[in-house]
């Protein structure tokens, strides 16, 4: 038994997320989680709602909230669509979390006392209108370049030129309009990411089975044109970690917030103190999980996340941890996803294109997703969502493969041998055979598994649901039940223990559908099938079982059709 600390990257707070971000983080996450936890590891598995920054404060002046009070209703909307689709944190916290402000704060002082940050003057938009400072993209107004006359202040949209606000000509504020602005001069902590550039790239370098696309991207970043850049990391903001030292003011820096990016990845630590501190539990049991000099040594840490966020979690979050010269934990392996594009195109939150959250559960279960898009999970490239795939993989995998065995085997027992294991007979040369190819494929499901090779993991899982219905359509217990009662009670027998051995191993990809057919079967046994041939004759004869309701049903023509159609969104 192994200790598996498992973070997905946070989502940020203003909106519901579509099927594109739950797939590149959330769910391998939380597939994962599953899986360790049947075999037995102990596992703490931590998720927040990412909630400071400008986007947040944007999205409540939209409905006219406070903040604090629009982050606090979309933190539940969010926390209840994870629990729509069952991802099995142990804890769901808040970067806005009273633990995580002073745990930055902590940060931000050690980092300080490592003389890791610089107070660096820079000039700035003001408005008075708005009694606030503007970051870059908050200021419009007419392109320089081509007279676009909604270009932002750290671009044009119109013909892609770089710009400065300063550029723009008849400058506005984005927010409320006001032209009454004027450039101020203010100082900002920036974090000295480039003094640790050689521990980093030693690091990176020491980390040889990681996926490409992780390294790569961090080696790109490191080494790329100047090399890794300092990196500002507080913002003039109402909104966020205000700028301590410790527990201590810090002078100079009234009024101001830390950037969110500087706070949200702190967050992966404070969650766990949220975890124990909700449960009225010691700061011990949370340090166990983050501080090596408090028991972590032994945890291994796996990170998830969109291949975007990938330079925060390799480079700026790692010199967070290490220029603090305190004891805790790094990352041991981050699973890295590509995007999942949505038929001919992307998912777009601004133009409602593709299928978020809330719109998936409120049509089909969660299982149904969660199977799909997981087994079609972007890794070594980018993938695809279209609804005649999906249609297709659907009805084949779980409705024609996984459901109909389930539906088979318990029907056919139940009409000849009631609702209860059957007795008699004994293995025979066929169930030698399956006994065989049942573990070679475990095997590959297993290693998939540990390697977090989401598609393959899947493939195998397939293929040892296939190998049920291949056995089922050779021993046709139907048959033989006519010249040999007892030879069809062992096969059926066999097929009910089969369906045990699809809930455990299925059980990380399809939770719900699990429960069902252990539920049918009267089991409460989801030990892992370490001694597989012990496995299948879990259910001993005489055993009661009920047959399930439809565990997966069809997608027809006609829905697929209609569905496609309302989550069109507008096409660019
Ligand atoms: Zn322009």
């Amino acid at each position: 038994m192994a200790r598996h600390l498992i973070t997905s990257a946070i989502p940020y707070i203003n909106g519901i997320k579509h099927l594109g971000n739950l797939v590149g983080s959330q769910l391998p996450a939380d597939l994962y989680a599953r899986y360790l936890r049947s075999r037995g590891h102990e596992v703490l598995f931590l998720c927040a709602t990412d909630e400071h920054g400008t986007p947040a404060e944007l999205a409540a002046a939209k409905t006219g909230e406070p903040v604090a009070d629009y982050c606090a209703r979309m933190y539940g909307i969010q926390a209840e669509l994870a629990q729509g689709f069952r991802l099995s944190f142990d804890h769901f916290g808040r970067s806005s979390s009273p633990q995580n402000h002073r745990l930055t704060q902590h940060f931000a002082g050690q980092l300080d006392a490592a003389g890791l940050i610089a107070e660096v003057p820079e000039r700035q938009v003001y408005s008075h209108a708005d009694a606030r400072f503007l970051p870059d993209r908050y200021v419009e107004g007419t392109c320089p370049n081509c007279g676009y006359d909604k270009a932002r202040g750290d671009q044009c949209e119109n013909c892609t030129k770089q710009l400065d606000p300063t550029d723009l000509i008849d400058p506005r504020s984005a927010i409320s309009g006001s032209t009454d602005l004027e450039i101020r001069e203010t100082t900002h902590l920036h974090l000295r990411q480039s003094a640790l550039k050689d521990r980093l790239l030693q690091w990176i370098d020491s980390k040889t089975d990681w996926p490409i696309l992780t390294t790569s991207i961090a080696r790109k970043w490191l080494l790329d044109g100047d090399g890794l850049q300092d990196r500002g990391i507080t913002r003039d903001l109402d909104w966020g970690v205000p700028v301590r030292k410790g527990d201590q003011p810090w002078p100079g820096m009234e009024g101001k917030v830390f950037y969110v990016w500087f706070d949200a990845p702190i967050e992966y630590i404070a969650c766990a103190k949220e975890w124990t501190d909700a449960q009225g539990r010691p700061d011990a049991d949370w340090e166990r999980w983050w501080r090596t000099d408090h028991g972590a040594h032994d945890v291994r840490y796996t990170q998830f996340m969109g291949k975007d966020n990938v330079p925060f979690h390799t480079l700026s979050f790692p010199v967070t941890i290490m220029g603090s010269g305190e004891d805790w934990k790094l990352v041991d392996y981050i699973k890295s996803f590509n995007y999942l594009n949505y038929d001919g195109g992307q998912f777009s939150t601004s133009q409602g294109r593709g299928v978020f959250m809330d719109q998936a559960l409120s049509i089909l279960p969660a299982d149904t997703w969660r199977w799909w898009l997981l087994s079609h999970a972007p890794e070594s490239s980018d993938s695809e969502f279209t609804w005649e795939n999906f249609q297709a993989s659907v009805n084949k995998d779980l409705a024609d493969v996984l459901g109909n065995f389930v539906s088979r085997i318990t029907k056919f027992c139940r009409s000849k041998f009631g609702e209860q294991v059957p007795d008699g007979g004994e293995w025979d040369e066929r169930e030698g055979l399956l006994l065989a190819d049942l573990a070679t494929r475990l095997r590959a499901y297993e290693t998939a598994m540990d390697a977090i090779e989401v598609r393959k993991a899947a493939e195998a899982l397939r293929s040892i649901w296939v190998l049920g219905n291949e056995y089922l359509q050779s021993a046709a217990p139907w048959t033989t039940f006519k010249a040999d009662p007892a030879q069809a009670a062992m096969q059926t027998r066999l097929g009910l223990n089969l369906i045990r051995l699809y809930a455990v191993l299925s059980r990380p990809f399809i939770p719900d559908a699990a429960q069902e057919m252990m539920d049918a079967l009267g089991c409460t046994d989801w030990s892992w099938p370490d001694d597989l041939e012990a496995a299948l004759r879990t259910l001993a004869p005489g055993h009661a079982f009920t047959v399930p309701e439809v565990t997966f049903r069809k997608i027809t023509d006609e829905e697929r059709a209609d569905w496609q159609s309302r989550f069109a969104g507008v096409r660019t």
